[in-house]
Formats: C-alpha cells, sequence, structure tokens
C-alpha cells in the first residue's frame, strides 16, 4: 500500500521551501491581491480515498481550468459536431495568443487556449437561456457541493481589461464563427473563468474524467470515448506552450489555470488538484508542477 499521505507531506514541505515562487497573475488585476505563499495539493483516488495537504480547503480562481469542464458541458449536449468549429491541436504558442486565428480563418486550434474557450461559451450562451446558472450548476452537481460559486468582482476585473479576449472575440464573429454577440459571449466567459474552486472540490469534479465518463455519483456524463478524447486533449493542449514541457516532466492529462491551479488526472486511478498562484512565464503555476512532477517520480503513477 502506497501511504499516500506521507508522499504529499514531503511533497509539501519541499516545494514551499523553494525560494523563487514565480509570479502571481496580474494582467487581471484582482489576481493580482492574492498572496503568493498559498499552497495546497489534494488527491482522490478512484475508489474514494482522500488526502490533503496546505490550502487545499481554500477556494481560488479556477480560470482556464473551467474551460475543460464547460467543454465537458458543450460535448454531452452537442457531440462531435462542436469539431465543426475547433480543432485537436497544439498551438505552441500562448494561452492569448492571436496570430494563428487570423492565419487559420477563425478556426481555433484547440478548446484550451482562450478563442478556442470562447467558441465553447458561444456553444454554451446558445444552448441555454441562463448559462451562467447552468454551468454553475453543471459544476455543482459533479462536485456534489452547492457551496461553489462565482467571484464577481474577478469577473469584473476581466471584463475591465480583457482586451485580447474583445480581440479574439471580434476576430471570431468576423470570421462568423460565434453566433451570439461578442459582448453577451464574454460576459459569460469572463464569469466561467471566475469560477472559485478548493482544491479539493475541483479534484472531486475530474472524477468523471478518470471514470470514463461517469461522475462521482456513477451517473454517465460523457461517453467513454468523449472522456478518452478530453483526456488526450489535455494532454495534448492543457498547457499552452508549455504542454511538452508537462508531458515530459510530469506525464498526465492536466490543465492549468492563472489562478496557479492545476488539475492533473491518470485514468481509472486517481485525480490530483494543486494549488500556487506564483505562475512561470508560459503563465503556469511554477510550484504546482513541480508539486506533480514530484508525486509521479515517487508514486511511479504516470501514463508513461
Ligand atoms: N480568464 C483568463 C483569460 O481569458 C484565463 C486564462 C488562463 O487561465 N490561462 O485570459
Amino acid at each position: 500500500m502506497m501511504d499516500y499521505q506521507s508522499i504529499l507531506n514531503d511533497i509539501h514541505a519541499h516545494v514551499i521551501s523553494e525560494k523563487d515562487k514565480g509570479t502571481v497573475a496580474s494582467y487581471i488585476p484582482e489576481l493580482a491581491l492574492i498572496d503568493i505563499n498559498n499552497f495546497g495539493l489534494h488527491l482522490r483516488t478512484k475508489n474514494g480515498e482522500e488526502y490533503g495537504v496546505g490550502d487545499c480547503n481554500k477556494p481560488f480562481s479556477i480560470q482556464s481550468i473551467s474551460k475543460v469542464l464547460a467543454l465537458a458541458l458543450a460535448a454531452s449536449k452537442k457531440g462531435s459536431t462542436i469539431l465543426n468549429r475547433l480543432g485537436v491541436e497544439p498551438s505552441g504558442h500562448p494561452f492569448n495568443q492571436l496570430a494563428l486565428l487570423e492565419i487559420e480563418n477563425g478556426i481555433p486550434r484547440n478548446p484550451f487556449i482562450n478563442s478556442g474557450a470562447i467558441v465553447v461559451a458561444d456553444i454554451i450562451v446558445s444552448l441555454f437561456n441562463d448559462p451562467k446558472v447552468e454551468f454553475l450548476n453543471y459544476v455543482r452537481n459533479l462536485t456534489g457541493d452547492d457551496n461553489i460559486h462565482y467571484n464577481l468582482n474577478i469577473a469584473k476585473s476581466e471584463k475591465e481589461t480583457g482586451f485580447r479576449n474583445y480581440a479574439a472575440a471580434n476576430l471570431l464573429k468576423s470570421f462568423g464563427n460565434l453566433e451570439n454577440p461578442v459582448e453577451e459571449v464574454l460576459d459569460y466567459y469572463f464569469m466561467q473563468c471566475a469560477l472559485e474552486m478548493t482544491c479539493q472540490q475541483i479534484t472531486k469534479s475530474f472524477h468523471l474524467f478518470a471514470n470514463k465518463g461517469k461522475c462521482l455519483f456513477e451517473k454517465s456524463q460523457l461517453s467513454e470515448q468523449q472522456a478518452k478524447r478530453i483526456n488526450a486533449i489535455m494532454l495534448t493542449c492543457g498547457f499552452y506552450d508549455e504542454a511538452g514541457e508537462f508531458a515530459f516532466e510530469v506525464g498526465l492529462p492536466g490543465k492549468s489555470g492563472v489562478g496557479g491551479g492545476i488539475v492533473a488526472l491518470l485514468p481509472d486511478h486517481y485525480v490530483i488538484t494543486t494549488w500556487s498562484p506564483g505562475l512561470n512565464k508560459k503563465g503556469n503555476s511554477k510550484l504546482g508542477m513541480l508539486a506533480l512532477e514530484q508525486f509521479t517520480t515517487k508514486t511511479q503513477l504516470s501514463i508513461f
């Protein structure tokens, strides 16, 4: 039997002593207020054992981690038709890059760069009368926890400063790849990114990707094929222009957010979430990547 708790404790002790914790994101002004010294780590095995350390029960801004849950919601309603409007190739560029979108005629490379996530947001806006409420309920149901909320200050802060996302949405609109008005789609998208969750809640919500599409309550949310495919997109695109490095160091499908969270999973085995707000130059949590590299090295539990 693996002693997961002492493995997590060792990783925690090691990473919090690191001097260089990266830099907290400041392009969304409200995110810059977060204390860089937060560090949380939470693991849940497929059969329900849970282990946590540090700030694993403090809510934080999940940001781009929400893109995976939004894709799952859209795919569960629309199936593979969404691939008419999106690709599944890594972009090799930062999450907010615009040049490829122009060159490739408004078809985003994948659903996890911002332009792709804005197309998924557009699909969700078209599907529901109240997309913000529907998305929140979807995540609450996956987690079995009604104590999950949007942070309205963070949504407002990004709405006031999200110039590159406005540019991406306008480009998508000009190519005919946005059904709804730019303002309406971004209003939803910024709120989706401003969802706050703890490491523990994120771990639970991602159980469906480690469990062939079935959520914590064994309800089928995605087909096995859809779960497999979303894991593949996480592996190849979840860390933008650092996806190769994450596969190389950690070896798991996963997704980062500029709030400093990273969730990663080994299908049929476990989901693990880290939170450390300091980011590296590619916008991924610096200590989070280090912690996950140590986890798969110590446990030898990666997909490779
Ligand atoms: N809301 C952020 C943005 O659109 C999400 C980016 C991220 O977490 N990488 O810029």
